[in-house]
């Protein structure tokens, strides 16, 4: 299956409604000059199958062949007169021509930014090879490569390669499995154990797609680990990112926007069957149309998951004490990723 309408879906999200306009004005001001944005997705109109089915229902196909010229395009939209920096990879699912996105990037991504490699699990021997290119800083595995999805971290993440990432000091991107992090206490244990240097961003805070009382369950499991970091990519709960404050602390918390996956109007709710779930008022053909009837006036209003995710942002730095609100608006936008994954 091809998704023909990616283009309408960008028109619709470059038009943007007053209330986005406001925020665009607001966020001019708050946020500090220089910005790093760990969790950037790349994709290319040449680069991309034919999807199957359980891929193509998921949202995270909506832009696939947004590309570096319209990254770059959109920027001064999303943070006119900011200095932006970006941790770009590949889409990392079934459909993809991961190698022909790997090179592309390695090609053409430009100068001020960082490539996570999209590692391959099926062929270990090109993932060690191009993880020593001089551009990648980091290595991005995604369990929905194989379909049904994997559940296991290993699966995904081959130990081969996590020996070879851990051994020059490259971090992993580790979205967990299913979404969710409580579901992988576990599995995040045995990780840290076996790999005790390596260095784990947890996407998505760990797993946005529950309750805060699970996600604390988890927070107090990895927090301990000085190894583990989170990124803010999608997180809409500035109740979640209180949390990753008080457990994980401002350093390792990093700025992720998700680009373009920002790009959605989309609203969390919680379904009753079917659990935490993405709604939009926009006919997205990853919604199924029974439940776009029966949901859709819960999206309503809604504006680009970008500027939800920096509202909860700002939300959870405001209830910090306010002499620490610049400092550690400076390290979650900038200083924790130039340290950690090795921009200047
Ligand atoms: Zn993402």
């Amino acid at each position: 299956m091809k998704i023909d309408r990616s283009g309408e879906y960008l028109k619709f999200a470059l038009e943007f409604n007053e209330q986005e306009k406001a925020l665009r004005s607001m966020f001019a001001e708050w946020l500090p000059d220089d910005i790093i944005d760990c969790h950037v997705h790349v994709g290319h109109p040449q680069e991309i199958n034919e999807l199957i089915r359980p891929v193509y229902n998921r949202p995270f196909c909506s832009f696939l062949g947004f590309d570096l010229k319209k990254s770059c395009g959109i920027k001064d939209l999303f943070y006119p007169g900011k200095r932006l920096a970006m941790l770009r990879f590949p889409w990392p699912f079934q459909g993809v021509n991961h190698r022909g996105l790997n090179e592309y990037l390695v090609k053409e991504c430009p100068s001020t930014d960082r490539i996570a490699l999209c590692g391959i699990p099926t062929d270990i021997d090109y993932t060690v090879k191009l993880l020593s290119h001089p551009r990648v800083v980091a290595l991005k595995m995604y369990y929905y490569f194989f379909v049904p999805p994997a559940r296991e971290i290993y699966q995904f993440f081959p130990k081969l390669v996590l020996e070879v990432a851990q051994a020059r000091v490259l971090p992993i991107i580790l979205h967990l499995p299913g979404g969710a992090a409580s579901c992988c206490l576990d599995q995040v244990e045995r990780l840290v154990h076996d790999f005790p240097n390596l260095q784990v961003i947890l996407a998505h805070l760990g797993g946005y797609m529950e309750s805060l009382g699970n996600l604390e369950l988890a927070y107090k499991s990895f927090a301990k680990h000085q190894n583990l970091y989170v990124d803010t990519a999608m997180v809409f709960s500035s109740q979640a990112l209180s949390l990753a404050f008080n457990y994980f602390g401002e350093e390792r918390i990093l700025y992720g926007s998700d680009e373009p996956l920002d790009l959605l109007r989309v609203k969390m709710y919680e379904h009753p069957a079917l659990g935490f779930r993405l709604m939009s008022e926009y006919p997205y053909h990853w919604i199924p149309p029974e439940e776009y009837a029966a949901y859709k006036h819960l999206a309503r209003d809604s504006i680009h998951a970008h500027w939800q995710t920096l509202l909860a942002i700002k939300q959870a730095v405001q209830r910090l004490p306010e002499s620490q609100r610049e400092p550690v608006k400076k390290k979650v936008f900038f200083e924790n990723s130039r340290k950690l994954l090795s921009f200047g």
